[in-house]
């Protein structure tokens, strides 16, 4: 079987008008995904929807058909979908324009760092479907510009990352003031039994769509594996992997903001064309660098996490985990960003001493055992003086705490949600989890 298209149905099987089949046709879809296949009739019906599919198996059409279907022209800002970043609202707008380019529905991306006098006239013009971050969305609500109460569709796209604690104030306040009836439709790629329960506050007796399955959270045409690096030799071993493996388009995520520009000056001194995107840009700029990437014009992007989720961009044919997170679920976003619609990536994490524990929790969670991989012709460098010098004064204070106390009270690592089986339930299950290595310690080549 096909691991994401359901080669059996057709999307005129699916509900759907021929009005909608017809921008279909033209987007180049021939058969629906699984989760298309699963969703879209259910949604179409009315049901209330929590959907799990892996990345880039197509959620945001299995979402955007069924509100295009629902939707008529006569009714104004009745389809209301959430995305967490202004780049995946852009890109949610486009994919609804597309599909729905034949049925007469207008809509209208609202997002932060968009003049507000800008998008409160195109609200005038009365539009049908709303894609937007929570917190523009609110401030049009506010001025009395984006009634909630002729919605009739709410959509929350990444819904794990809409209830974590950075937004689940704010969808609290949206989805918790349209007293209307009204459908839910929820999706990720990664759902816990957490969110599913917050989730469900909002929903009524929705359907639980799992479309996979395999037991791995992540798709198998993804390549995985891991690079063991010391600190220090990160900057040098990615330059070596950007020339090495000469990807088509390539991101490079790091956890913090001044990394990115670290990272990212790096490899322009060192002759690579490089463009950063992270929340403290302007968002001109951010939108420019997604352009660049979408017309093939950027070969390299260093990303914070404002990357990871969402986006979709044809030749990402490369993946690194610069610094692998301390949340696993945000590897899985991460690396979904390559192999799209099937198609084939290669995802390396680098993994420094101390973080074997970080490659065990993804592996946990995923259920894939990522392997290790060597770059013979990379030469470790030499541990700076300054480094040397912390280690050193770190032991002779660890020897002399021994000494002085009878006991070691060295404690096991705490392995929390690593070992949590019941993850996802009725989802993804992982069976097994991986063999340990070296008790979540990594050896480099240097030691
Ligand atoms: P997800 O949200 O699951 O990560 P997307 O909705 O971003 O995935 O879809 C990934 C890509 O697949 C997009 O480029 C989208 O246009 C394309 N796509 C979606 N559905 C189909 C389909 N049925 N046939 C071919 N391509 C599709
Ligand atoms: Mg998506």
């Amino acid at each position: 079987m096909n691991e994401i298209f359901d080669s059996k149905t057709t999307f005129g099987d699916l509900g759907l008008s021929s009005d909608l089949c017809k921008g279909i046709r033209d987007c180049g879809f021939e058969h629906p995904t699984h989760i298309q296949a699963q969703l879209i009739p259910e949604a179409v019906k009315g049901h209330d929807i929590l959907g799990q599919s892996k990345t880039g198996t197509g959620k945001t059409a299995a979402f955007a058909l069924p509100i295009l279907e629902r939707v008529q022209p006569d009714q104004p800002i009745a389809g209301l979908c959430l995305v967490p970043t202004r780049e995946l609202a852009i890109q949610v707008t486009r994919e609804f324009n597309e599909l729905g380019a034949h049925t007469g529905l207008k809509m209208l991306a609202v997002y932060g760092g968009q003049k507000i006098t800008v998008q409160a006239k195109k609200l005038e013009a009365k539009p049908n479907i709303i894609i937007g971050t929570p917190g523009r969305v609110m401030d049009m609500n506010n001025r009395g510009l984006l009634p909630y109460k002729g919605i009739k569709i709410a959509v929350l796209d990444e819904v794990d990352r809409m209830l974590d604690i950075g937004f689940r104030e704010d969808i609290r306040k949206i989805l918790g003031s349209m007293k209307q009836k009204h459908q839910t439709v929820f999706v990720s790629a990664t759902i816990s039994p957490e969110i599913q329960k917050l989730a469900r506050q909002y929903m009524k007796s929705p359907l639980d769509l799992t479309a996979t399955d395999a037991k791995q959270l992540t798709v198998a045409q993804v390549e995985q594996m891991f690079v063991a690096v010391e600190p220090w030799d990160k900057r040098r071993l990615a330059r070596y992997v950007i020339k090495h493996e000469k990807p088509e388009v390539a991101i490079i995520f790091c956890r913090t903001k001044a990394t990115v520009d670290r990272v990212a000056q790096d490899l322009k001194r060192n002759g690579i064309d490089v463009h950063t995107l992270h929340a403290d840009m302007q968002q001109g700029q951010r939108n420019r660098v997604m352009q660049k990437m979408r017309d093939g014009k950027a070969d390299v992007v260093v990303a914070s996490d404002l990357a990871a989720r969402g986006i979709d961009v044809d030749n990402i044919t490369l993946v690194i985990n610069y610094d692998i997170p301390e949340d696993p679920e945000i590897y899985v976003h991460r690396i979904g960003r390559t192999a799209r619609r099937g198609r084939k990536g290669k995802a390396i994490a680098f993994v420094t001493p101390e973080q074997g524990e970080l490659l065990d929790k993804v592996e946990q969670l995923t259920n894939v055992e990522v392997p290790e991989t060597q770059f013979p012709d990379f030469k470790p460098g030499p541990e700076p003086e300054k480094v040397r010098k912390a280690r050193e004064q770190s032991d002779a204070a660890i020897t002399q705490q021994r000494e002085t106390k009878s006991r070691s009270k060295v404690v096991a690592p705490d392995k929390e949600s690593g070992s949590d089986t019941s993850k996802f339930p009725g989802g993804i299950v992982p069976v097994a989890a991986p063999k340990k290595r070296m008790g979540g310690r990594l050896r480099t080549r240097r030691s």
